[in-house]
């Protein structure tokens, strides 16, 4: 049986990532940064024993994809889903003052992270495997209309071109790669008067995943299944 992996799993939408596939009878690997504060997770490895494992992963961090490709190894069996859900937003930017150190730091979490991840995980990933690179509106260059969060958007493009590259990489093996966005959700980064609960929008992107074929690899959609305009 394949494993489903869910990066940024202690909270908000990977959290609800990882509930929603338990429920469903699937095996998950979650990762977070620390593992031992992570006190949803462990509960849930409770609920679920044997299908749920929780490891160590802060990105970009070359030595952290190392050793969690190490603990995946020693699980011997494949992955069949990556979701590269782990991302940030620095809030409150403003065109004028938007610091350098902002927009590294988006760069690294929401682009370096889920595309070097996703290159050292591909030897692991079983043929026809899905991987999900959760993006937002807000990278959509056909759709900016406002400055809101640059250091976030831009990183989110990036994050973009990363899925159709890693979709040309791993085409021989009929892996589907697609950029999909969650939709306006409450969580931490999307507040409270969002439009969508993460069980809305992780039930509404499972189908989306459920219903990919090859034919998708590369695209950029919303949590609806809808095509979104790079
Ligand atoms: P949250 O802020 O609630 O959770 C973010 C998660 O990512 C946390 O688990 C956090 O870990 C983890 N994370 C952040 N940076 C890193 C890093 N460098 N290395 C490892 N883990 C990291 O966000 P959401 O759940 O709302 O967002 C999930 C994804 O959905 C993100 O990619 C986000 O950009 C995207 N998205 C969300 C929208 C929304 O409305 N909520 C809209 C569009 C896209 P820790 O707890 O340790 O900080």
């Amino acid at each position: 049986m394949t494993h489903s992996l869910v990066t940024g799993a202690n909270r908000g939408l990977g959290l609800e990532f990882v509930r929603q596939l338990l429920a469903r009878g699937e095996r998950v690997i979650a990762t977070c940064r620390q593992p031992e504060r992570a006190a949803e997770l462990t509960r849930l490895s409770g609920d679920y024993p044997g299908h749920l494992t929780v490891m160590p992963l802060a990105l970009p961090d070359p030595r952290a994809i190392a050793a969690l490709m190490r603990d995946i190894e020693a699980l011997d069996s494949p992955v069949g889903c990556l979701i590269n859900n782990a991302g940030m937003l620095v809030p409150d930017e403003r065109y004028g003052s938007i610091e350098a150190n902002a927009l590294q730091d988006s760069f690294a979490a929401n682009a370096q992270g889920p595309f070097l991840l996703t290159q050292a995980l591909a030897p692991r990933l079983s043929n026809g495997a899905r991987v999900l690179n959760i993006s937002s509106g807000l990278a959509s260059i056909a759709g900016a209309t406002s400055l809101f969060s640059p250091s976030y958007s831009i990183s989110k493009a990036a994050l973009n071109m990363a899925t159709k590259l890693t979709s040309i990489a791993l085409a021989d093996r009929s892996i589907v790669v697609i950029a999909l966005s969650p939709g306006w959700v409450s969580t931490d980064m999307g507040g409270a008067n969002a439009s969508l609960t993460p069980t809305q929008s992780i039930t509404a992107m499972l189908r989306v995943i459920d219903g990919l074929r090859i034919a998708d690899s590369g695209r950029f959609l919303a949590h609806t299944g809808e095509p979104i305009d790079w």
